[in-house]
């Protein structure tokens, strides 16, 4: 027998190749509810990957068998007896600890990434461990895969064009003037999954957060392919030059809403990227467009799940900052209507509304905001992994705690995201009818980021002054007449809502 985990859903974890299953053998997949218990999840995120697992089930008929059981070990038991079964490495510590120690399971190199994991143990000890950038490890991606290249050098003689990706968004505009995303049409497995959600909640066997909306994101393969080509075709050419920017009516910008379907296994990251190579190739987008989505996938992507193995478990405890304040209840509850800052409610209402953002929400709104008060990088982590439909332990713990939290003192990132108001008003409508002003730093109106973002630079003022790329803003400390009531007053707020 053959095991499918919820995230190994498309047709390549199918294909002949090392360890996988043979064009008959029979697959199992396992709905353990005791998942659901152990966090409170988004409502949105459960409902998308039981829809998928049950779409695929459907699909793959009676050569599939679907358990549903409390534990996997006891889905294992039901459906395979003591029959060997073979699974391609899980995408989790735990889960890997858990198939390793179940003495019938053999384990299959890993699907759904471009690097092997052992080419990537070879880079990264090739460069010590420790000095690793992601900039120099996807310039050897797309030498490997031959992505945008011509011969051994980079089409249009850059490797990066990331100086041209970082427009505001276009003057008086309130949204992106593009194709919409693509959207799904719900099943009659999506009424069922609410059924039974409804149902376990109302047993109160599990409880979770955020609204159950209509499906937004891909459950098929088939939904999956369609969403891929919809970005493509009608919204990848603006996707460079608007990547970091934010509209308070557009949560989506010209982003391609495709890591759920990545994340779930539905699509390949090859297919993505060369479908955007092929894009530019045949004219119909920009280089700086396609090589930012080139980036993100073949880079970002990459990169984070490969650090996640690389770095190994204890990783994920990470604390350098010493950070350990605790995440306050509007936070975790996701209520964006008790908030005033504009930006933060805009973002909390997307997460609580869909479960999902795009990345500078996500780096410099939420993860800013955790950073700046000092919440603990764990506790972070593990709202980022509850509340949001993409999220899974491989991506959230180098994500939160080395891209947003710093929580590894630099491993991952030359510096920590952090900033003031005066980002978020030149990248985003959000601040002009905010309650905040993102210039003052004390008195009624003083923006909780420009405050926190001075409070934030106080606090490690030692770490961060031997930081070439930090150590200029600490020599500002001093010059901010303001600086003791600016802190005096956004520690007094606390853990209020601002
Ligand atoms: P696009 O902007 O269209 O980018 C294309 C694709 O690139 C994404 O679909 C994704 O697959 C990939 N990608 C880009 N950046 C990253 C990255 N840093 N890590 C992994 N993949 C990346 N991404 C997740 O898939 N799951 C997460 O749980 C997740 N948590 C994040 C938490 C924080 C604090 C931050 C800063 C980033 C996180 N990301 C996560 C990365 C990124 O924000 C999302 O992948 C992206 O916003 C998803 O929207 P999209 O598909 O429209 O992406």
């Amino acid at each position: 027998m053959h095991w499918l985990f919820g995230d190994q859903l498309g047709p390549h974890f199918l294909t002949p190749g090392e360890g996988g299953p043979g064009r008959d053998t029979p697959l199992l997949m396992i709905e353990a509810r005791s998942v659901f218990r152990r966090r409170r999840f988004h409502r949105a995120k459960a409902h998308l990957v039981l829809s998928a697992m049950r779409h695929r089930a459907a699909e793959l008929g009676d050569r599939l068998t679907y358990v549903r059981a409390d534990t996997y070990a006891e889905g294992l038991k039901r459906a395979a007896g003591g029959r060997a079964v073979s699974v391609h490495h899980p995408t989790s510590h735990a889960a890997l600890r858990l198939v390793r120690s179940l003495p019938q399971v053999t384990v299959a190199p890993a699907r759904g990434f471009l690097t092997p994991m052992a080419d990537f143990t070879a880079w990264a000890d090739g460069h010590g461990g420790t000095s690793l950038r992601q900039e120099d490890f996807y310039r050897r991606v797309r030498r490997d895969h031959d992505l945008l290249m011509d011969g051994d050098q980079p089409v249009g003689g850059r490797w990066n064009l990331d100086a041209d990706n970082r427009e505001p968004p276009p003057r008086k505009a309130t949204v992106l003037d593009i194709g919409r995303p693509y959207r799904p049409r719900e099943s009659e497995i999506d009424d069922e999954v609410r059924h039974d959600l409804d149902r376990w909640e109302k047993d109160g066997d599990v409880s979770f957060v955020g609204r159950d909306g209509p499906r937004l994101f891909p459950a098929t393969r088939d939904e999956a392919t369609a969403a891929l080509r919809r970005f493509v075709t009608h919204r990848l050419t603006t996707f460079g030059a608007y990547e970091d920017a934010m509209l308070a009516a557009d949560p989506h910008m010209s982003h391609s809403l495709l890591s759920a379907a990545l994340n779930l296994g539905l699509l390949d990251p090859a297919e993505c990227v060369e479908r955007a190579e092929a894009a530019w190739r045949a004219g119909n987008a920009p280089l700086n467009s396609v090589e930012g989505f080139v980036r993100q996938i073949a880079g970002w992507r990459e990169y984070v799940w490969q650090l996640y193995w690389y770095f190994g478990d204890d990783y994920r405890h990470s604390n350098v900052l010493r950070h350990t304040g605790a995440l306050p209840d509007w936070w975790n509850d996701l209520d964006a209507d008790a908030l005033e800052a504009r930006c933060l409610r805009t973002t909390l209402a997307q997460v609580r509304d869909t479960g999902w953002t795009h990345h500078i929400p996500r780096l410099m709104i939420l993860g800013g905001y955790a950073l700046q008060r000092g919440w603990d990088p764990a506790a972070v982590t593990d709202w980022f992994h509850r509340c949001f439909v993409d999220g899974y332990d491989w991506v959230m713990v180098p994500n939160v705690v080395g891209m947003s939290q710093y929580a590894d003192g630099g491993r991952m990132t030359t510096k920590p995201y952090t900033s003031g108001g005066a980002y978020v008003n030149r990248m985003s409508d959000l601040c002009g009818p905010c309650a905040y002003r993102p210039g003052d730093r004390t008195g009624e109106y003083a923006c909780p980021y420009t405050a926190g973002y001075w409070m934030f630079i106080d606090r490690h003022q030692k770490r961060l002054a031997g930081n070439h790329r930090t150590a200029r803003a600490v020599h500002q400390l001093d010059r901010i007449a303001d600086l003791p009531e600016a802190l005096r007053q956004e520690r007094a707020r606390g853990d209020a809502p601002p």
